[in-house]
């Protein structure tokens, strides 16, 4: 629900200004030979990330770092197992056939293979990440065939006494047939849609059952007088067995308890070090959770987290609900992290600030928030990334999800700095922006402001966005249903679109000046009506929450503006751009839609939702795509960006740890097969 994804940050110089108190520092020495990118395959790139300041942690924080690090990667494989029932034997088959296979590894046939594989590993499926499509391999059947047989029958993981002529048949078709399993997820209402996705949240049931098991659990706990705040079906499987329809819940002794009982060792010993007793109480209430499986506990769990304010910090858990038809169930994600106390000044300004920002925000005052609560928000550097964070991250968190904590317990919002940073170093000098700017002063305004405008867009996103606003009595956050998360990004975006032109920015000394802003308001419409198509196929929609909302916002300003030419469509030597004549007058706009988006969230408006995502959300201009995708193919620029962890290594002296030591390895095969091998918890069938 909560979280920011990247857009594409066209920044490329760093801005250190005096009205920046956060600032944006990074070591010059240190990234002067450091390789941010790694390779290209597919539509996807790998870069590194940084993590400067980790040598200057204490052990402590460093141990804590390293055992919640390993917790992160310990629940790599119920991610998978999560986005596709088959993607843990696909992988595993495949990960075989690549280390075992006996034949010619030179072939154009193999290399499609290894980029299958890669592809895989970086979509932690056989579906697409962002589209959700299921995977094209670059190879045959009639080649898997060959595969499969050229590798040893013991490394192939095959079921007792199977024959290989039998496995393949089994797992051929789970693979090459584009009918079987066509979709992750989708989120077509004209359809059963947990039929028809393929996500593993929900077996010999349809969306009827679904929504009729849960209307009955919440009756029968209102009849038992239970706590009904809690998040319904977030860390189960729904399946019919026998007839009957019952959860299996992720917890140890349940559903994934192979990995469970490992993530929960890790957290034991990060409990030993600790910043605090509070976070002691927090790390040792996310443990009880794993042991019962409790909602209540879950809940307890985040009250506790998210009044945790120690230096290194973690998420860990099933939290987004982004992966599910019915927005219930979620998929497990972890990122380990410790705040960047220099930049988070930046983020404490906005923070405090935060009453002022609702009050004087352009919705109506009923559905305005009368006090602000417990507005958290820092700039973090992350240290590990898991799950479904891995390898594509957010650049911000903001959570916990459950709208009732945050109203009485308020939010933590965070930054991450130093994946944005990697960000903006890998897209330097790529062409990108100087192909679709419509001029050299739209240009330099990106090179000169664009990280410090995206920075500060995510900020007021995440620390402001995301809380601002109040419901009507009586609604909740799921009346949107499967348009909720677009609604619900749109609404965050338009906050921090409304108040980036602020004069109030400059007078918190947030901002040197409105170019700030404007390079923002480019970047953003060039985004939202263009650029973005890079990432859809042709023939396809926009599916992905965040993209909806950029679609959204994007094409509704300049629809609505068209009358008084606020932005204007022009075409140059046979490309499109699109230039903003008026800055102000687009942020009125943007006032305008965030005060109909408040309304429809507040109200639960599911109908208003479908028509205002649908007409501006989801729509592609056939025409307009194509055009687009032909000149970005010439910047051969991978549109999909995911990252290499770096790793920890424990130092050791006669039985005591003295020191973690971090590196940045460059091999991402290497660091898949790694963790295959490591933390590999569960069965592949
Ligand atoms: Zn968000």
């Amino acid at each position: 629900m909560n979280k920011l994804s990247t857009f594409f940050i066209m920044a490329t110089a760093i801005i250190i200004s005096s009205c920046n108190p956060g600032g944006i520092k990074k070591e010059a020495t240190e990234e002067k030979e450091f390789k941010v990118l790694v390779e290209q395959f597919a539509d996807s790139k790998i870069l590194r990330y940084q993590v400067p300041g980790f040598d200057s942690l204490s052990l402590d924080q460093k141990k804590l770092v390293y055992y919640l690090g390993q917790a992160a990667l310990c629940g790599r494989d119920i991610t998978f197992d999560q986005n596709y029932k088959y993607n843990l034997l696909i992988r595993k088959t495949l990960e075989a056939i690549y280390k075992g296979y006996t034949g010619d590894k030179e072939t154009e046939d193999f290399k499609n293979f290894v980029v299958y594989l890669k592809q895989i590993w970086f979509c932690n499926g056989i579906h697409h990440h962002n589209s959700a499509d299921k995977l094209t391999p670059g190879f045959s059947p009639a080649y898997f065939q060959i595969l499969v047989q050229g590798t040893g029958k013991e490394l192939i993981p095959m079921n007792e006494g199977q024959s290989t002529e039998a496995f393949i048949a089994e797992v051929s078709p789970l693979i090459f047939d584009g009918t079987i399993a066509p979709k992750r997820l989708t989120l077509d209402p004209s359809t059963d849609m947990v039929l028809a996705s393929a996500v593993n949240f929900y077996e010999g049931v349809n969306q009827a059952d679904v929504e009729n098991y849960y209307d009955n659990r919440k009756k029968e706990d209102a009849k038992q007088r239970r706590d009904l705040r809690v998040a319904y079906g977030l860390n189960s499987k729904l399946i019919r067995e026998n007839g009957e329809i019952s959860e299996q819940t992720y917890r140890v002794g349940g559903l994934y308890s192979p990995a469970i009982v490992q993530i929960v060792s890790w957290l034991e010993k990060a409990a030993t070090v600790a910043e605090s007793p509070h976070q002691k109480k927090v790390i040792e209430e996310l443990i009880r959770y794993y042991q019962t499986g409790d909602l209540v506990t879950w809940d307890k769990y985040n009250i506790a987290w998210v009044t945790d304010d120690s230096r290194v910090d973690f998420v860990n858990g099933f939290i987004e609900v982004y992966g599910d038809p019915m927005a219930m169930k979620a998929t497990w994600e972890s990122v380990v992290n410790f705040k960047d106390i220099e930049a988070t000044k930046r983020t404490q300004i906005i923070s405090s600030n935060a009453q002022y920002f609702e009050d004087h925000s352009p919705v109506a005052p009923e559905y305005r928030k009368k006090k602000v609560k417990g507005v958290s928000a820092k700039v973090i550097t992350v240290a590990q990334l898991g799950g479904d964070c891995y390898p594509t991250t957010p650049i911000g968190i903001n959570l916990p999800n459950a709208n009732w904590i945050r109203k009485e317990y308020g939010s933590k919002s965070v930054t991450m700095d130093n994946i944005t940073y990697a960000y903006d170093q890998a897209s330097l000098g790529n062409g990108f922006i100087e192909e679709f700017a419509f001029s050299q002063e739209e240009i330099d305004r990106a090179k000169k402001y664009g990280h410090l405008a995206g920075n500060l867009t995510t900020d007021l996103h995440e620390c402001l966005g995301h809380g601002s606003g109040q419901l009507k009595p009586g609604i909740t956050g799921e009346a949107l249903k499967n348009f909720h998360s677009a609604i619900e990004e749109s609404r965050a975006d338009l906050f921090a679109l409304y108040y980036l032109k602020d004069t109030v920015m400059i007078t918190l000394g947030l901002i040197p000046d409105a170019e700030v802003a404007k390079a923002e308001y480019d970047g953003y419409i060039r985004n939202g009506l263009m650029t973005q198509l890079v990432r859809i196929k042709p023939g396809k929609t926009i599916e992905q929450a965040h993209m909806r909302d950029r679609s959204l916002i994007a094409h509704w300003v300049y629809e609505k503006g068209k009358a008084d030419n606020i932005i204007e469509k022009v075409s140059k030597e046979g490309k499109t751009y699109f230039r903003i004549n008026d800055y102000d007058k687009l942020r009125e706009k943007f006032g305008e839609l965030l005060n109909i988006v408040q309304r429809i969230t507040s109200e639960g408006d599911y109908q208003a939702a479908k028509e205002l995502v649908e007409t501006y959300g989801i729509k592609v201009d056939p025409i307009l795509h194509k055009e687009i995708l032909e000149r970005y193919e010439k910047l051969n620029i991978a549109p999909y960006t995911g990252f290499i962890n770096p790793v920890y290594t424990q130092v050791i002296k006669a039985d005591t740890i003295t020191d973690i030591l971090i590196s940045y390895p460059d091999d991402y095969t290497g660091q898949m097969l790694d963790y295959s091998e490591k933390f590999s918890f569960l069965p592949v069938r």
